[in-house]
């Protein structure tokens, strides 16, 4: 190859290249617009607020699609002691082992850990200073708080979960 021929070569190339960059741009560009709602994430599990109004009891929804909070020592589950699993109210995720509830005393069914691949963690300002919020991860449906006042002696941490956010699922025997 001549050397001219390999600088005309590596222009075309060059201008192959820049085409490929461009598309590329705009295929993300278009990728991120379309995730761009309220939340600024897409969940696994994306229904209507109509939808979710149908399906949900007022509490649950209030609490999961809302974020609003039940009050304390309301929910059905604050006091279960029942060996189970606790799955999303909304879409039925796993979220918290009977294993790992502990009797907090706060009025809210409370957990030193829960299953970490559904759970999502957010930032909350609601009541003016910064709270780390416990979303599911498939729904997107707000579940609580997370406070570092737990069990010293396992993980330190308290999920404390809105009863209604979440369905309790008994162990079979
Ligand atoms: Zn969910």
């Amino acid at each position: 190859m001549t050397k001219k021929r390999f600088i005309i070569f590596t222009k075309i190339y060059m201008k192959k290249i820049r085409i490929l960059f461009l598309l590329i741009s705009l295929v993300s560009c278009n990728a991120k617009s379309q995730s761009n709602n309220k939340h600024g994430k897409e969940y696994i599990v994306a229904k209507s607020e109509n939808e979710w109004r149908s399906e949900l009891s007022k509490m649950s929804y209030y609490v999961l699609r809302e974020a609003g909070t039940e009050r304390a020592f309301t929910g059905v589950l604050n006091y279960n002691k029942n060996e189970g699993l606790y799955v999303c109210a909304g879409c039925k995720a796993p979220l918290y082992e009977s294993k790992y509830k502990y009797e907090s005393g706060s009025g809210w069914p409370s957990f030193d850990r829960g299953i970490e691949e559904n759970l999502e963690y957010d930032v909350d300002y609601k009541i003016g200073y910064p709270r780390s919020e416990l979303k599911c991860n498939k729904c997107g449906g707000h579940l609580g708080h997370m406070f570092n006042d737990g069990p010293k002696n396992t993980t330190g941490q308290r999920h404390c979960i809105n009863s209604a956010a979440l369905i309790f699922i008994p162990s079979i025997e």
